[in-house]
């Protein structure tokens, strides 16, 4: 056997190593580090990517061949590759899948055809007559070159085709092979979605503002930072209209002016072409898009451009943190406490959080910004780990607008709006304002509430709110289990007005439809919005004043800039309160504050109106005050007393199973393992749980739920890593559990 070069590649299967192959010659110098490579797996071929090199070596072992190169070149810088290990130690998650999570789409394969031993002519005649269908396979093939399957599809526009070609193949007459699509660079581009509207002049001169004081003091420190080629990170915490966006754009074009590049991350891009807008004006084509509603190609394509340095900034969401800029400059994250910049499936990362790992590793500065940061990075700015500026004002020096808070245990009757509400839209239509009326429905909506004073029960070990199971008529702590019967009378006044609470909201745009007739009414959320462009155009009538009212969930909330808005009504606050989650009083406080910022952004001071059954909930008292820091304090108090992030760091595991008891099993083996480990090594390492999910089964898997809970990071990660194997190793639950970890869960559904 000939001495070969050998190569480790990363393939996105769930192993925690790399598997060996070794280069045949012809492929020799184009397999590097960073390339995708097309390797076989099993009987599958699969897509990796080359992330070492193993030198040559006496052909001693019969490895299996690397079968084809994906891409023109590598598509992983060393930075990126760098940031891919320490994803993969710090999300327990296989290097191949953080690589594969990275890259852009690959091509795709080709599957390709040709002649080995061609019959002969009167052969050839036989099958015309008693096949044709396999007689034109081998006519088309007759000229000696191979042609791919979907080739010969479109030539002969038959479906028999495969069959015919698996047919000749077992005969001997074709042989096919397996080849990667090439990523070729297309010629001609920059029809990004986001081009900028009015047309396709681009202005190159940006749109400078004197900066405020409030806004020059962040430029300074950001750009002198950038200058001086470090990683440090900023958070400005800044009202809606303070002038934020202002400062990111106006630091990128320091950055990119210095030749360095520039990141901006924004949760959805598809809900903010005014971003998008306003970095096309900055940075012009020298800008491009990058986010998942995009098509694959359009992706692959900024990604090359990025690579090639044809473009300087890239703007995007989540996955956008791994743009292959070689020379990053800064990294921009906008609404930093977005949930959305986690992501939910394996890997399970939060884009801010490798934002700040890439920036530290490239030597980048990160600049994280809100209205209403996360309670840890606002900790985290008060500790020192980041730089924090305040810009408390508006520009404009608009107010802020006036909230009330409606008590709807004293407003009767089944209707969802409250009579201080219906007049004020009433008043607000009349004014030709327009209207938002926001309803969340996020998550399980299906807890218990005294409709006389409010009350919902919660736990007494977790604080967060027992769910209501119809069935067997129980509460039940979805963090840690406990559980008491249903109870028809209010444990806190007595009254006999306890009641499930679903989420029948959705009806309400029929409703307000059906009230105010006069009105145009719109439904902004997932399902009105699912098609490509159809959330644009939707805020585009919106903006235009073609639509007068617009119901939507969180996804309104967004960091649109409508400037017609006079009102904003939010229909029951009590359904993010009430999240079995231990955040939902922040994210509670985050919502009602975004929701307040859409009003008032015109002319004219906005009013909010906020319905609930709960008026002294802490996160709303705050919330109608615009009182930030209140609702720090209050709330850092009851996460240090429990131990709730930032004061630990937690780790969430989902046993997955197709039965209830096997899944139950594990969760608990894995419990008990974790314990006993913990205080095997003395790692202090709480588990709490396990209990059955709130989603307690998707697609027919049952899914039971523990969380780790500990002093430090990366500790609980290689904690929970060597409890994994310990568990693997005494091959409890057979193969029929699978662990799904989320480490620094944004979910705990
Ligand atoms: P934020 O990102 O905090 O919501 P923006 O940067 O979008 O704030 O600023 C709000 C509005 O004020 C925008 O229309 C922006 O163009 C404008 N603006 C920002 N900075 C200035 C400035 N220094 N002078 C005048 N207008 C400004
Ligand atoms: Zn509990």
């Amino acid at each position: 056997m000939q001495d070969a070069i050998k190569v480790e590649v990363a393939v996105p299967i769930p192993i925690d190593k790399t598997l060996t192959y070794a280069v045949p010659p012809e492929l020799g110098g184009s397999v590097t580090i960073g390339t995708r490579v097309a390797v076989p797996v099993k009987a599958r071929l699969m897509v990796g990517v080359v992330v070492g090199l193993g030198g040559v070596r006496p052909g001693d072992r019969r490895l299996k061949r690397v079968r084809g190169v994906v891409d023109a070149g590598p598509v992983m810088t060393p930075g990126l590759l760098e940031l891919a290990r320490w994803m993969s130690a710090y999300y327990l998650a296989p290097l191949g899948e953080v690589l594969a999570a990275m890259c852009p789409p690959h091509p795709g394969f080709r599957r390709m055809v040709r002649l080995v031993s061609g019959p002969s002519d009167l052969e050839l005649e036989v099958m015309r007559a008693t096949d044709p269908a396999k007689a034109a396979v081998v006519e088309a093939l007759k000229g000696g070159k191979a042609l791919s399957l979907d080739t010969l599809k479109r030539r002969m526009g038959s479906g028999s085709v495969p069959g015919c070609v698996a047919a000749l193949e077992k005969e001997g007459v074709l042989a096919t092979e397996v080849v990667p699509r090439k990523g070729r660079k297309p010629r001609g581009r920059k029809d990004d979605a986001g081009t900028e509207p009015g047309g396709a002049s681009v202005r190159r001169e940006p749109l400078l503002h004197e900066l405020a004081p409030h806004q020059r003091a962040p430029f300074e420190a950001i750009t002198a930072a950038a200058r001086e080629r470090r990683f440090k990170a900023f958070l400005l915490h800044g009202v809606t209209g303070s002038g934020k966006t202002e400062v990111y754009l106006r630091a990128m074009a320091e950055v990119v002016a210095s030749g360095r590049k520039a990141v901006y991350l924004v949760p959805e891009i598809g809900l903010t072409p005014q971003v998008m807008a306003r970095v096309r004006r900055f940075f012009g084509e020298r800008s491009a898009l990058l986010h998942s509603r995009m098509t694959a190609g359009e992706r692959y394509r900024t990604w090359l451009d990025a690579l090639s340095g044809d473009i300087d900034v890239v703007v995007g969401a989540r996955s956008a943190v791994f743009v292959p800029f070689e020379d990053l400059g800064i990294i921009v994250v906008d609404e930093e406490h977005d949930a959305s910049y986690k992501q939910q499936d394996s890997p399970r990362y939060n884009a801010r959080e490798v934002a700040l790992m890439r920036g530290r590793n490239e030597g980048a500065v990160v600049v994280l910004g809100s209205a209403t940061p996360r309670l840890e990075t606002y900790f985290g700015a008060l500790d020192g780990a980041y730089e924090l500026f305040e810009m408390p004002e508006r520009i404009a020096g608009g107010l802020l607008p006036d909230v009330t808070v409606v008590d709807m245990k004293k407003v009767g009757g089944g209707s969802p709006l409250s009579p201080q509400a219906e007049q004020a839209i009433g008043e607000a239509l009349e004014r030709g304002e327009q209207v938002v009326l926001f309803l969340n429905r996020r998550g399980f909506a299906n807890f218990v509430q005294c409709r006389d004073c409010g009350f919902v029960p919660r736990c007494r070990n977790c604080h967060v709110t027992l769910t209501y199971h119809l069935r067997q008529k129980r509460l039940v702590c979805h963090y840690c289990g406990y559980s008491e019967g249903g109870k028809d009378t209010c444990p806190e006044c007595g009254g006999a007005n306890v009641d499930f609470v679903g989420s029948g909201t959705q009806k309400i745009e029929d409703y307000m439809a059906e009230r105010f007739p006069e009105a145009k009414v719109a439904r902004f959320d997932r399902d009105s919005t699912r098609l490509r462009g159809s959330a644009e155009d939707l805020l585009t009538d919106f903006d235009g004043g073609l639509v007068s009212m617009l119901v939507g969930t969180q996804m309104v909330a967004k960091g649109h800039d409508f400037k017609g808005v006079g009102l904003v009504v939010v229909v029951n606050a009590d359904v993010s309160m009430n999240i079995p989650d231990f955040r939902s009083g922040e994210r509670t406080f985050q919502i009602l504050t975004q929701v307040a910022g859409r009003a008032g952004r015109g002319e004219f001071p906005g009013r909010v109106i906020i319905q609930t059954f709960n008026p002294e909930h802490h996160a709303l008292r705050f919330a109608a005050r615009h009182d930030f820091k209140g609702f720090f304090a209050e709330e850092m108090e009851t996460r240090e007393e429990l131990s709730y992030p930032p004061f630990a760091k937690i780790v969430r595991i989902v046993a997955e199973a197709p039965a209830r008891e096997t899944a139950q099993q594990a969760a608990e083996g894995f419990a008990r393992l974790a314990r006993k480990l913990s205080e095997d090594a003395g790692a202090g390492v709480q588990v709490i749980g396990p209990a059955r999910a709130p989603i307690s089964r998707i697609k027919r898997v049952e899914r039971w739920h523990l969380v780790l809970k500990g002093g430090r990071a990366g500790d609980v990660s290689t904690f929970v890593a060597s409890c994994l194997r310990a568990y693997t190793e005494a091959a409890q639950g057979g193969g029929q559990v699978r662990f799904a970890v989320d480490v620094d869960p944004e979910n705990m559904m």
